[in-house]
């Protein structure tokens, strides 16, 4: 193995027409942070405008600003940038609520136009998929009379068949970053005469997605992840136009029918008809300050647009992972670490995973020396993809290749030392 020098590293950052955009966030100075694909990190400018969002448009606007400041528009405002990254147009992804609840009514919309035939009535899904998709599809198709079934990801082409209704994967798994073909798992569910909903938690701002160019149905996905959002911002939706025209055409709803989804909110009629398009899919009142702070995440994109946009973002992704999995190789080989996500690029998220049975006291003991990233539990008794997982994630907008090279390097020596059997790596909090 042809070990990179640290040195080859800063040229990288030196040549890297992204790296402009480290300066938009506000990164603590001892700190490598390689969990951009659980909470991302904050934008600098974000601060400020939850600030002037507080002070001025609710602490002088106050309820005039839903008008003056454009609150109301906010949803859909942000709804259209974020449709930018994901292969989707303007009017079409609306923002709001969180991943749960926006999936619990992709689903249930999925259910509704599948038509009534019994023999369809699966929601099929991957074993692995994150734990919140499994119980609310478990929770739409209960309440709909239908079943959830789950299988290995390989298992899945075989399984579509005549018997499926709804196909709901998550695109880029997110204990091992596997990415599933999006466009081909859409046209085979199309041939078998089901419908697709997709979470793009780990897709939206990580890789390039093409919503539209792929004949998806209905897509969801997470705000404070690579969308840099902030803890807890809202999630979106979208579905394709011609499930949202027939919506209207016949006066469709989706399941939680609130007020800002009405197509005459300040009517205040007792009735309820449904706003056209993916409005619609708004409930109630949306969280305003967390909102504003979304917005800023989002905005950094359109910072990097200039400078080449997702696919430059795409292609630093695979080379930060290809980079991190070579220094593993060759600064880690034999200490047991397994790595799970896929080696062939084109089948991987922006994130790389490994295996190893003392994962969280070896992930204790890199937090303690400032490199963070995160750690899964595994099944009891799972190895391998099942096993306790150390998660690294890669965010181009931020991740330098000295990142990956110093993480890489701390990783080894605490292999090499093993601090990581000190008794304070084995508390578990409540947050891994
Ligand atoms: C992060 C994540 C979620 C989060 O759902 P919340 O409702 O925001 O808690 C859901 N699904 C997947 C696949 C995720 O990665």
């Amino acid at each position: 193995m042809n070990a990179t020098p640290r040195s080859h590293c800063v040229e990288l950052d030196a040549r890297d027409p992204l790296a402009p955009l480290h300066d938009a966030f506000e990164l603590p100075g001892g700190v490598i942070y390689l969990d951009g694909n659980s909470l991302g990190a904050l934008p600098r400018a974000t601060a400020r405008r939850v600030q002037a969002v507080v002070e001025q448009e609710w602490g002088v606007g106050l309820i005039r600003s839903w008008n003056t400041a454009g609150w109301i528009d906010l949803a859909q405002r942000i709804g259209d940038k974020i449709a930018a990254l994901v292969g989707a147009a303007a009017g079409q992804l609306v923002v709001g609520d969180s991943t749960s609840v926006n999936l619990y009514k992709a689903l249930d919309s999925a259910i509704a136009l599948s038509g009534p035939e019994p023999a369809r009535r699966v929601i099929l899904s991957e074993r692995s998929n994150f734990p919140t998709d499994l119980y609310i599809a478990d929770s739409v198709a209960r309440a709909r009379g239908w079943r959830l079934e789950l299988a290995e990801a390989h298992e899945l082409p075989a399984r579509i068949d005549a018997t499926l209704g709804v196909l709901m994967l998550t695109h880029v798994n997110y204990r091992t970053g596997r990415m599933h073909d999006l466009a081909r798992l859409t046209r085979m569910a199309h041939d078998a005469g089901a419908l697709t909903v997709w979470d793009l938690a780990h897709s939206a701002g990580a890789v390039p997605v093409d919503l539209l160019g792929s004949h998806a149905d209905w897509a969801v996905g997470c705000g404070y992840k690579y969308l840099n959002g902030g803890p807890g911002a809202p999630a979106f939706v979208w579905a394709h136009p011609r499930h949202t025209a027939r919506m209207d055409r016949e006066q469709l709803r989706q399941p939680l029918s609130g007020w800002l989804g009405h197509v005459a909110p300040f009517d205040f009629t007792t009735d309820y008809r449904p706003a056209p398009g993916i409005t619609r899919y708004v409930c109630g009142t949306p969280a305003l300050l967390s909102m504003a702070a979304l917005e800023c995440g989002v905005d950094v994109y359109a910072a990097a647009q200039p400078l080449g946009g997702m696919a430059a973002l795409r292609a630093k992704s695979l080379a930060l992972g290809e980079l991190f999995i070579e220094r593993v190789a060759s600064r880690c080989g034999d200490a047991g670490l397994e790595l799970v996500s896929p080696t062939d690029s084109a089948l991987r998220g922006s994130q790389v995973s490994y295996a190893h049975p003392q994962g969280h006291a070896i992930m204790q003991a890199l937090i303690a020396r400032g490199v963070i990233g995160d750690f899964r539990a595994g099944t009891p008794g799972g190895s391998g993809e099942s096993g306790d997982l150390l998660r690294f994630g890669l965010t181009p907008l931020y991740t330098r290749y000295v990142d990956v090279w110093d993480a890489t390097e701390h990783l080894g020596q605490v292999l090499d030392s093993g601090e990581w059997r000190d008794p304070r790596f084995a508390q578990r909090h409540a947050v891994t």
